[in-house]
């Protein structure tokens, strides 16, 4: 398998190529085909697995470059899961000129509300710190298609259900959810039933 079978543009498979992935791994192989299709997907999967790249891939390819609104939302448990995704979306989208931001707490409030006027497309932070701007209005989630919930146990054990599903609330309704958990607890499960719509399971 190569990541020429995907059905990438060609933008998108020069910056994998130039970040020396030749080919995709399990975990890759099996969500990107199903992210292209825009379903929802429910993976478990660890850290190491090639995770990151298994949303940040489709998530370059279906966003459109012209919009100014973000498109995408991805909501992990810690600051620096949050800059990581970030800087892996920003390698990936590297040619289509895609715009990552990193919103998490702890720092400057106005800074990232500065940040947030200009052209972004896809939203990378951690829960509490979203939600505040959606609910000051700084970030406008009225064009979000696309979610995902990262390391979705993490944020569990760290008290976050609350403020994801306050978040979720706020998002268009139609959408692409995505949600990856090293374990599949009856706590994800019911996130999951409750939030997607016949996702796809993977189990890696
Ligand atoms: P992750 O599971 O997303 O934290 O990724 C683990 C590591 O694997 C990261 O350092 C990635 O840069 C690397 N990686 C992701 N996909 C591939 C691939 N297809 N080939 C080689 N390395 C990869």
């Amino acid at each position: 398998v190569h990541f020429k079978e995907f059905k990438l543009e060609e933008k998108i498979l020069r910056a994998i190529e130039q970040l020396g992935y030749t080919e995709p791994t399990e975990v890759q192989q099996k969500v990107i085909p199903v992210v292209l299709e825009k379903q929802d997907v429910l993976v478990k999967s660890k850290t190491g697995s090639g995770k990151t790249a298994s949303f940040a891939t489709p998530l370059c390819e279906l966003v459109d470059w012209e919009e100014n609104k973000p498109q995408a939302l991805v909501l992990t448990p810690t600051r620096e899961l949050a800059v990581q995704v970030q800087e892996d979306i920003t390698n990936i989208g590297r040619y289509k000129r895609i715009k990552g931001l990193a919103l998490y707490g702890k720092s400057p409030f106005a800074r990232q509300k500065l940040a947030l006027k200009q052209k972004t497309h896809i939203i990378v932070g951690t829960p509490g710190r979203v939600l505040d701007h959606i609910e000051k209005g700084t970030l406008d989630v009225s064009k979000i298609e696309y979610l995902v919930i990262d390391e979705a146990d993490e944020m569990l054990n760290m008290g976050f259900l609350e403020q994801v599903e306050s978040i979720i609330k706020l998002l268009p309704k139609t959408r692409t959810t995505m949600l990856f958990s090293a374990t599949l607890s009856e706590q994800i499960k019911k996130l999951s039933s409750k939030y997607m719509k016949q996702a796809v399971s993977i189990e890696i």
